[in-house]
């Protein structure tokens, strides 16, 4: 039998998640779980970027390290950040990747452009990188993380063990994201998400986001796609390009509205 102060305890550790942690997402208005304050994110994001890019060279191609500060600068101006130190790094990889961390810290490889095509695939990439941090999907990873160690302490406590400070649970999560971070891929939910905001982020950049689906299908058709649904985190391609294709209705209104169409933009410099 537990006695009344254990059930208490039980009861903060299911509760302490709304009580203390609840946030919603912008544009999606998703409630989640958030233990973590959003200045220590972004002192991780600012951390992890200068580590992330502390060994890679940079791009030589000033064009397009012109072109991806500008998208950038665009996406910045609409995602209603002012307390973002915006830095935007094009690192000389062939990887066909990009990633943004907590306080506006992006990052694209040269590999991806070849697929982005024009301006607007760019903004496609950047908005759905900027979109995870602007959803804090890192932190709310972090207290997903935090949660199951509470839930494991409190049965610790339960069975007499001495249980954790709240101290050695932070120093966790933070075990539980230098890992996550980089290793595990986000949740097929939070990529969807990522999608749905990037959206609308570049429709009001000013960027068509008619290019949002047709980016997709570019990319599954070089990376072959052949991994099915289930057996990966990510969206099969023809769900991610029919999700991004019933959204579009939605985001040409915010694309209407944006002060300044560039529809595609300029064709990236590729070299
Ligand atoms: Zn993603």
């Amino acid at each position: 039998m537990w006695t009344r102060r254990q059930f208490h305890q039980l009861a903060w550790t299911a509760g302490c998640g709304c009580l203390l942690g609840c946030r919603s997402t912008p544009v999606t208005n998703r409630n989640q779980l958030m233990l973590i304050q959003e200045d220590q994110e972004l002192t991780l994001g600012k951390q992890s970027y200068e580590e992330a890019t502390a060994e890679v060279p940079r791009s030589q191609n000033a064009a397009a390290t012109q072109q991806v500060m500008q998208v950038g600068q665009r996406i910045a101006a609409v995602a209603n950040r002012p307390d973002y130190q915006w830095e935007f790094r094009v690192l000389a990889t062939a990887e066909q990747n990009a990633f943004a961390l907590p306080g506006g810290k992006v990052a694209v490889h040269e590999g991806i452009l070849p697929v982005c095509l024009t301006e607007a695939g760019l903004a496609v990439v950047m908005s759905h990188e900027i979109a995870h941090a602007l959803a804090r999907h890192g932190g709310e990873r972090m207290s997903q993380g935090m949660a199951v160690n509470g839930v494991k302490q409190l049965g610790q406590y339960v069975m007499r063990q001495q249980p954790t400070t709240r101290q050695d649970q932070l120093l966790q999560a933070y075990g539980v994201v230098s890992k996550y971070a980089y290793v595990l891929p986000y949740s097929r939910r939070h990529e969807s998400e990522a999608d749905h905001i990037g959206l609308m982020l570049m429709a009001r950049a000013g960027y068509n986001p008619e290019e949002a689906p047709r980016f997709w299908q570019r990319f599954a058709a070089l990376n072959n796609a052949a991994t099915p649904e289930f057996l990966s985190t990510h969206p099969a391609s023809e769900t991610r390009v029919q999700q991004l294709t019933n959204l579009l209705p939605e985001a040409q209104k915010l694309y209407v509205e944006s002060p300044q169409q560039v529809n595609l933009g300029q064709t990236l410099v590729l070299s």
